[in-house]
């Protein structure tokens, strides 16, 4: 069978269940067999019920009561007691309903899913269910692949469609010439013999998705060293003279880098360019210089930011900086008079436009757009970033600003010749951030500090991990410690952000807080982009131990931005000694060293979520994965220096042109 061959050919996948697949983005064979296991259950680990530990867990049990109750707003939830020789346990289930039919109460079951603590008992929640007559007369291979459900279709079904197909995953051919074993490792990953097997076949599959990644980065590289566009050379002594007039002293890192960009602008092949700097390094600073650097030879700068309050905050804080050298507007959804500054852009009348997504509106049009400059570039989309370019009428110079490190150990190996420059350094007399580690049961000599704090007039943000208490966690939400903090201190205003506000709800109170008009706020990871409050003294993280190193150090730096000693209290969720990952935080503040060391503790997988997910959507591999992505690497130094001609590879062109567009930056 064709791997391009529509799923409807296999057997089993019938019209409904096609539409169901088709919405999940799987059309084709090729689509179907890379829909790969999220985890593997090992029935031969299963443990006594009493010695279970919180964590992922597999007991071989009968079913003893069970009970499915309906819950508001249509959800079910099936209770289960389950009992071995040992003990009991209770399982529950959401939106399950047919659990409660499914068992015999005779026989025994082995049950994986993931054990916590709810509300003060231990309960394993949506577990799998798998007779154990059947696995232990070997019915069922010795491994089990569990995938990811899409809609009504569930893992259970997945695995029938793979068996129906194994035959056919077992012919693939492969896919990179001189890269043997496509068709081993798919099976390898289907219908593995032990767990070891499974990891293997899918490095394969990663090093094969990542090969096509690093070739689509590599012909872009080669496509934008063809490109043409007008280059951007200012007068070096009214920047020079510009810099003098600063309020500040240049880091050497900003030198470092704002030399660099001008360098990059005057060719005539466009920038594209990543500074990467610390929470604080000043990135913005260095926005502005090669701002400042564009008119002055003629060009006009767009600047876009991901938030309203951000783009405000640039707004005002570069227009005070530039006075009357250069002038500067704001676009956003809320200005006011769009229409005529739209028209003072088009004609010229301003060197800055400063803007959110209001700036790509197919009615917004530049006379002069010479240099592109994307704030907190990963949270922004390639459409986007291409909306952006397109204002310009040859390809703009592109500058993008990221705060999430990447660490140099991969810089080197993944972002090989993409131009980086790099925030290694903080503005002086920056007081270093008091980070302390907190115990749930002792929080009274934190709170008693931030009452000082907030004596002093100074400002605490206090980030949750959710935002109320649905669901089966025992962490702290933003509901509820609103309401605490509130009684607690009834002089001071309170208020809470979060995700599912709505935008404008959102921005209005990041402003208020930003004026210093809320005292303390409540908040998810939200706070997380960018916004300055130099006022704001205090981060409280609850339930630290719940975050990646990076994103405890990108929340940490929303304070000691300002002149004042500045605090972080980490509460850990549990009494337990803190781990290794709070224990690094508390001593060290370099964003470099901590992403170096959060991907030694957590190995890939985790930290560039925003990266892989958004903007190179692997779906298999991580480009925290050093080792692979320098294998990677070399297959395709291999491949360009061989000269493939792509059109006798159709499948990888197809994939390398996915990939094409989606990393323009790299
Ligand atoms: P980030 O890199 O996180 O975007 P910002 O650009 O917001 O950082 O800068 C943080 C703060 O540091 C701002 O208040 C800015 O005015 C200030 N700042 C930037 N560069 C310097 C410098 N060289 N010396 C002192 N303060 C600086
Ligand atoms: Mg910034």
């Amino acid at each position: 069978m064709d791997l391009a061959a529509p799923i409807e050919e296999v057997k089993g996948i019938g019209p409904k269940t096609a539409d169901v697949l088709h919405k999940a983005g799987i059309f084709t064979l090729r689509d179907l067999v890379y829909h790969l296991p999220r985890d593997y259950e090992d029935f031969q680990q299963a443990q006594d019920i009493a010695s279970l530990k919180p964590g992922k867990v597999t007991v071989k049990a009968k079913v003893e009561s069970i009970t499915t109750r309906r819950m508001r707003r249509n959800l079910a939830l099936t209770e289960a007691t389950l009992r071995d020789k040992t003990g009991a346990i209770k399982v529950i289930w959401f939106n399950q309903p047919y659990r409660a039919k499914q068992f015999d109460q005779d026989k025994e079951y082995y049950f994986s899913g993931t054990m916590a603590l709810s509300y003060g008992h231990y309960q394993i929640s949506n577990p799998s269910a798998t007779l154990a007559s059947d696995y232990d007369k070997a019915l069922t291979a010795k491994i089990q692949p569990v995938y990811p459900a899409r809609g009504s279709v569930k893992s259970q079904d997945f695995k029938k469609f793979m068996k129906t197909i194994e035959n056919n995953i077992a012919l693939i051919p492969d896919m990179i010439p001189n890269f043997e074993g496509r068709a081993e490792a798919l099976f390898d990953v289907h219908f593995p013999e032990t767990l070891e097997q499974a990891r293997s076949g899918r490095e394969y599959l990663a090093t094969e998705e990542l090969f096509s990644l690093l070739l689509a980065a590599r012909l872009n590289r080669e496509e934008n060293q063809k490109l043409h566009t007008e280059p951007i050379k200012g007068d070096m002594e009214a920047f020079k003279a510009f810099i003098g007039t600063l309020p500040f002293k240049l880091t050497n890192a900003q030198r470092r880098a704002t030399w660099e960009i001008i360098q990059d602008m005057a060719e005539d092949i466009p920038m594209n360019r990543l500074l990467q700097g610390d929470v604080g390094s000043g990135k913005t600073m260095v926005a502005a210089l090669s701002a400042f650097m564009a008119a002055n030879a003629g060009f006009q700068t767009a600047l876009m930011a991901p938030t309203e309050v951000l783009a405000t905050q640039h707004a005002e804080s570069l227009a005070k900086l530039f006075g009357d050298k250069l002038s500067v507007a704001l676009l956003t959804g809320s200005t006011k008079h769009k229409d005529e500054l739209k028209k003072h852009i088009k004609n010229g009348d301003v060197d800055l436009v400063i803007g959110t997504h209001a700036l790509i509106t197919d009615d917004t049009e530049f006379s002069k757009l010479g240099l592109a400059i994307i704030d907190e570039q990963h949270r922004f989309g390639v459409m986007q970033r291409q909306k952006l370019l397109s204002k310009a009428h040859t390809m703009p110079h592109l500058l993008s600003m990221t705060a999430t490190p990447i660490p140099r150990s991969l810089q080197l190996t993944i972002f090989g010749d993409l131009a980086v420059s790099i925030l290694d350094e903080l503005p002086a007399g920056r007081q270093p951030i008091t980070t302390k580690i907190v115990s749930p049961n002792s929080t009274k000599q934190m709170w008693g500090a931030i009452e000082k704090e907030l004596e002093a007039k100074h400002q605490v943000y206090y980030i949750c991990k959710k935002i109320d208490d649905k669901g089966v966690s025992e962490l702290s939400s933003v509901k509820k410690e609103v309401q605490k903090i509130t009684h607690q201190f009834e002089n001071y205003n309170v208020a809470y952000l979060h995700g599912k506000m709505k935008p404008a709800e959102k921005d209005e109170i990041m402003t208020l807080f930003a004026n210093g008009e809320i005292d303390i706020l409540v908040s998810t990871t939200v706070v997380e982009v960018g916004v300055n409050v130099p006022n704001a003294t205090v981060m409280v993280i609850a339930d630290a131990d719940q975050y990646g190193l990076s994103q405890l150090h990108q929340l940490r730096g929303r304070v000691g931005r300002g002149s004042d000693a500045s605090y972080c209290y980490l509460i850990n969720s549990n009494s337990d000694a803190p781990t290794r990952r709070l224990r690094e935080i508390e001593r060290s503040q370099d964003g470099f060293y901590l992403a170096e060391v959060d991907l030694k503790l957590r190995g890939p997988g985790e930290l560039y979520g925003s990266l892989q997910h958004g903007a190179l959507d692997l779906r298999i591999a991580t480009i925290t994965d050093t080792k692979l992505v320098h294998k990677a690497d070399m297959l395709v130094k291999d491949f360009r220096k061989k000269n493939y001609d792509m059109v006798e590879y159709k499948e990888l062109s197809d994939s390398v042109r996915k990939y094409q567009r989606l990393t323009t930056l790299n």
